[in-house]
């Protein structure tokens, strides 16, 4: 697969399929920034770094802290969406850090690096939250190795 592969979009509104409950929250991306995915039709988990803007465009009221505003790493899903039967790709990430706030409507950017697992077959949100321990332990030790630090500065994040 074409790795890295650059997302980037402002975060939208999910269904609220209590993803924050569960301890594991996923910023949900906008479908106009999938089409990039449509090289890597192949639904699963993967792992990259992910920044969050500190400025919402429009509202200048809401800005996050520095420490939130940094390079992250982070675990991608990427599935079918049922909501338009299937026909588009979703990509939510759950970013590897305690945020003090939601960044709904900020410009979020992603690289993903490198593909986990698949979607399991009983699947997804509970799947998900189940899996998520291992998958960010993955993640974080895929991250660790040599040749994948550098992205934390690579252009995309210096702006
Ligand atoms: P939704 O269905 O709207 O996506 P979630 O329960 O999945 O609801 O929560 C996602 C939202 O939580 C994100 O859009 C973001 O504003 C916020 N959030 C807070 N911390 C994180 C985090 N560590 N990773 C991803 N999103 C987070
Ligand atoms: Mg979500």
């Amino acid at each position: 697969p074409p790795f890295p592969i650059i997302l980037t979009g402002a975060v939208q509104k999910g269904f609220g399929r209590g993803g924050k409950d569960l301890g594991c929250p996923t910023a949900n991306l906008p479908d106009e920034s999938l089409p990039v995915m449509s090289s890597v039709t192949q639904t699963g988990v993967y792992y990259g770094y992910a920044r969050v803007a500190a400025d919402k465009v429009g509202d200048p009221s809401h800005t996050l802290s520095a420490e939130d505003a940094v390079v992250h790493p982070m675990v991608m899903s990427l599935g079918w969406n049922p909501f338009y039967k299937n026909e588009r790709l979703t990509a939510e990430i759950h970013i590897m850090h305690e945020f003090e706030s939601d960044f709904y409507g900020h410009e979020m950017k992603a690289i993903v690096l490198g593909y986990i697992r698949p979607e399991l077959d009983y699947v997804s949100r509970d799947a998900l939250v189940e899996d998520i321990e291992t998958d960010k332990r993955v993640a974080l030790n895929s991250l660790a190795r040599l040749g994948y630090e550098k992205y934390r500065d690579h252009e995309l994040f210096q702006t």
